[in-house]
């Protein structure tokens, strides 16, 4: 048998996780449609794609390494 804690009350961690979503978001908007360009994982790798998706089909491609 395993013997299960849980943890019923945390209350101390509250401030440090604000919501990091910007990690997947570039910086600029996207061109056609002034959306937001998010990163993206397809079958060719990673890429930006427009938030937009489907109605905008922007995408663009992740610099790796410069
Ligand atoms: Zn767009």
């Amino acid at each position: 048998m395993k013997a299960v804690k849980q943890a019923t009350r945390s209350q101390t961690n509250s401030t440090k996780n604000r919501s990091r979503q910007d990690d997947s978001v570039l910086h600029r908007a996207c061109p056609k449609c002034n959306g937001k360009l998010t990163l993206k994982t397809g079958r060719y790798g990673k890429f930006y794609g427009c938030s937009h998706y489907p109605a905008c089909r922007y995408t663009e491609n992740v610099k790796v390494n410069g």
